[in-house]
């Protein structure tokens, strides 16, 4: 949207008004934090920063934003994939930053539920909920950074999702401003609650496009007492799904994460580290960390060791972590390929899903056609394959042009998706759609499914201000 000069001027003077003690940002400099994520492949300046401290403040920028048609970006901890926080280059938005409402309301062991606002950091309120001894089982590797409500817009998977399920199966309630400024305070702590339209639903997973998250309820589970994990080694991906289906049965249903490293990613992550030496005596072609987690008074231990020796048909080699430093150090291989992956440059991320049981298929298919097609690039698959999700990332050659990178990511992503297509999976597990993902998603959205979201977009959000362009096209005007 074009702000003329005076309506820009005017727009923030108001903005001003409604948000005093340092509420709105304007200064280059004071921006620049707000405008670049996590990644670095996604950047644009905003018209300015609004950071509220209340629900109150946030209702009165979003009623002012659409008396005077200004679009808004709600930005949580800027760690989203999708090019979908920050403000799209050369559209003056307004970012609505959630860090100044960042309170833990209250937890509540007996109900096994905590109430946490839109802007605090997740590694907090897990933390919070620790003192209840009580867990908030959403884990992965951006939560000292991500916040609860980027969690909830993105509708976040993790670690965790086989054993307690995704953002979704987690949301008792929510508290939410609507683009006219209005709130809706949904926020309840009930298990059961069959009245009418399950209306947080529409907002979880909505990426920004259809109110501002200022709150959420959230179920806790009691935090677990043990915790084993495990590196296993084995010969192939279709040997680790058939230790996966056998693991939920043998170990009483009690893994809480079953991630996949391929041995191209293990090699990258020690290959950036001096402490980080190959895990095991020899190289494998696949590894699996396995965890398991209970609050019971049983031998976790024993039920590990027992399942692994059963399963020495499927197991070609493993080490069960003898103390939590070790374990941690079993992760550490995890998370250096996740941050080390790009060399520092840019790479492209996928994060698909497809049923569990065509897993090993997607896996051998979508890397065999890309090292065919693209034998220079580096092809990397991890995921939380518990859940049939994979993170299918492909890296440039060294020195490779900004044209070549291009095409190599469309291509790449054309190939990866054909498998999907075929498999009846998803092109976004976890990260969503946003501004990356839209063409993809355009295509592969039959016309009742996309007449359906222009429908509740319209409904809510009749101007199309709340993070326009962002899943659904924008109308060229947001007047119309
Ligand atoms: C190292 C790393 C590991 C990751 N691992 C995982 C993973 O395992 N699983 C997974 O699902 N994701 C993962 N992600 C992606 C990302 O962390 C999640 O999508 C996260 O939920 C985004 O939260 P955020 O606060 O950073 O949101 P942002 O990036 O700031 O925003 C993301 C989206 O949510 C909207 N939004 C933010 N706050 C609000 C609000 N209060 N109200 C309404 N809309 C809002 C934004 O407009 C945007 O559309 C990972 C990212 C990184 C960098």
């Amino acid at each position: 949207m074009k702000v003329g000069l005076t309506a820009r001027t005017e727009a923030i003077a108001v903005l001003e008004a409604a948000l005093p003690h340092g509420g709105l940002m304007t200064a280059d400099e004071d921006l620049a934090r707000f405008s670049r994520d996590w990644s670095g492949d996604h950047h644009g300046c905003p018209l300015a920063v609004a950071r509220p401290r209340s629900v109150a403040e946030t209702a009165a920028v979003m009623r002012l934003c659409s008396e005077r048609r200004i679009p808004v970006v709600p930005q949580g901890g800027l760690t989203g994939l999708v090019g979908a926080a920050v403000a799209a280059p050369g559209a003056n938005e307004l970012v609505i930053s959630l860090e100044r409402l960042d309170a833990v309301r209250m937890v509540d062991p007996i109900d096994f539920a905590m109430i946490v606002e839109g802007g605090c950091i997740l590694e907090n309120a897990k933390k919070a909920a620790e003192k209840e001894d009580c867990l908030l089982p959403i884990t992965f590797g951006a939560q000292g950074a991500c916040q609860i409500g980027g969690n909830v817009a993105t509708n976040a998977g993790g670690m965790n999702v086989l054993r307690y399920g995704m953002t979704r199966d987690l949301v008792l309630g929510l508290e939410v401003v609507l683009g006219d400024g209005r709130v809706w305070n949904g926020l309840n702590v009930l298990r059961k609650d069959n009245r009418g339209y399950d209306l947080k639903q529409l907002f979880i997973g909505s990426e920004g496009t259809l109110g501002v998250v200022t709150a959420a309820a959230l179920k806790l589970f009691p935090k677990p007492a043990q915790v084993e994990t495990a590196l296993i080694a084995l010969r192939s991906t279709g040997e680790a799904m058939a230790l996966y289906a056998r693991a939920r049965r043998g170990c009483g249903d009690l893994v809480t994460a079953f991630e996949l490293i391929l041995r191209d990613g293990l090699e990258v992550a020690i290959r950036s580290r001096d402490d980080m030496a190959d895990p095991l005596e020899r190289a494998y072609p696949t590894y699996v960390l396995m965890e398991l987690a209970t609050s019971a008074p049983i031998d976790l231990r024993t039920l590990l060791e027992t399942f692994l020796s059963d399963a020495q048909d499927l197991v070609a080699d493993g080490v069960i972590a003898q103390s939590r430093a070790q374990s941690q150090r079993f992760w550490l291989y995890r998370e250096t390929m996740v941050e080390t992956q790009g060399r520092g440059g840019p790479y492209l991320r996928t994060d698909i899903s497809v049923p569990v049981s065509k897993l090993a298929i997607f896996i051998d298919e979508a890397l065999g056609n890309l090292n065919q097609r693209y034998p220079e690039a580096l092809a990397l698959a991890y995921g939380h394959v518990g859940d049939g999700n994979v993170h299918l990332n492909v890296i440039p050659p060294v020195g490779a042009t900004a044209e070549t990178i291009t095409h190599l990511f469309e291509g790449a992503e054309e190939t990866i998706f054909d498998v999907v297509d075929r498999l009846h999976g998803s092109i976004s597990a976890e990260h969503g759609i946003g501004r990356v993902k839209q063409k993809a998603f355009l295509s592969r959205t039959d016309g009742v499914a996309l007449d359906l979201a222009f429908t509740l977009k319209r409904a809510l959000d009749p101007h199309f201000l709340l993070s326009p362009g962002r899943i659904l096209p924008a109308p060229t005007s947001p007047e119309t």
